[in-house]
Parts: structure tokens; sequence; C-alpha cells
């Protein structure tokens, strides 16, 4: 994609609305009842126009909630939805039965809905970072970045799913912080 169109900045605020913003990474909004474009066509076109900033941003860690932004080692709802980077490939089932989608609609690699009840309940996807990994879509740091932002600082673990940061910037794995 051109730059030429990107301010010096990357503020795309003044362009994007930050529940337009919000949508293209999440695919949803925040509050029911907001809507983000008037159509799929106008998020897509939006997508398209904004992708270098939404991504530069993700790279400064600009992340407000007038302008949310990715995770490392994830990809936002659009990129998976739109980009022709994004291989045709979905993120493989790595435990539970067979899963049985409910919609041809895929959200992050993902059936957008599928049965987890019951039987189901144990289905679980190879993560984002997985998947990018497998299929080398990782930007240059980004395999240090997630290892360094997903390794428990107790138990030593990486765990991409599993982790959190607490209150005082510790990162912290779910087993551990359960044990506090
Ligand atoms: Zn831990």
């Amino acid at each position: 994609m051109k730059q030429k169109g990107l301010k010096r900045n990357n503020n795309v605020s003044d362009e994007l609305t930050g529940i337009q913003f919000y949508y293209l990474v999440h695919g949803h909004c925040l509050l029911d009842g907001d809507s983000a474009f008037k159509s799929d066509t106008e998020a897509k076109a939006a997508y398209f126009e904004h992708k270098d900033a939404l991504f530069a941003k993700q790279a400064q860690k600009e992340h407000d909630w007038d302008n949310p932004t990715f995770q490392d080692g994830s990809r936002p709802w659009s990129w998976w939805k739109w980009d022709p980077e994004c291989p045709a490939e979905q993120r493989k089932q790595i435990a539970g039965n067979p899963v049985i989608p409910i919609t041809t609609e895929l959200s992050h690699g993902v059936p957008a809905k599928y049965q987890i009840q019951g039987e189901f309940s144990d289905i679980k996807f190879e993560t984002e970072f997985d998947y990018l990994k497998r299929h080398n879509l990782l930007f240059d740091g980004e395999l240090e970045r997630v290892k360094e932002e997903r390794t428990c600082s107790k138990c030593g673990k990486f765990d991409f799913d599993n982790i959190t940061v607490n209150l005082e910037g510790i990162v912290i794995c779910h087993n551990c912080r359960v044990g506090l």
C-alpha cells in the first residue's frame, strides 16, 4: 500500500472515529447499538485506506480508548477478513471434538460461531501467534516482544493465552495469579 496518504504523525483519529477504529480491530462495536460503518463495503474500504496507520500505531504502542490497536502476536479482525496477505487456511484446531460451525463466516481465522456446549466445550484453536509464526508473517522483532510480553515473571512459563499484566505492570500467568 502506498504511503502518500499517510500523515506524518500517523494520527488517524481525525479521519476515523474511535468507534470505527475499534470496529476494524475487533469486528464489532464496544457498545450495543453503536454502528461504525454504513456497510461492509465501506468498512473494507476504510481498512485499506487506514491499514498503514493502523499497523504503524501498533508498532508504536499508541493504544488508547479512542484509537484501540491490536496485541503483538495477533492481527486486527479486518486483516483476517480482507487482507490479501492473510492466508486462506484457517487456524488449526488443536483440541476437542471436531468443530461444528454454525455459520460459514470466519472471525480471526476460525468459524465466527460454532458449537461450544457439552462435548464441544474443550475446543481449542492454535493461537494467532502460532498461526502467524507458522506462516512466517510475524514482524521484525515481534517474536521477541511476544516472548517478553507473555512469559510469566513468577514461573517463567510462556503462554500466549493465559497471561495478563497486573496493576503493578507485572506479567503473570493465570495459574500463578490464582495462587497469590
Ligand atoms: Zn506463572
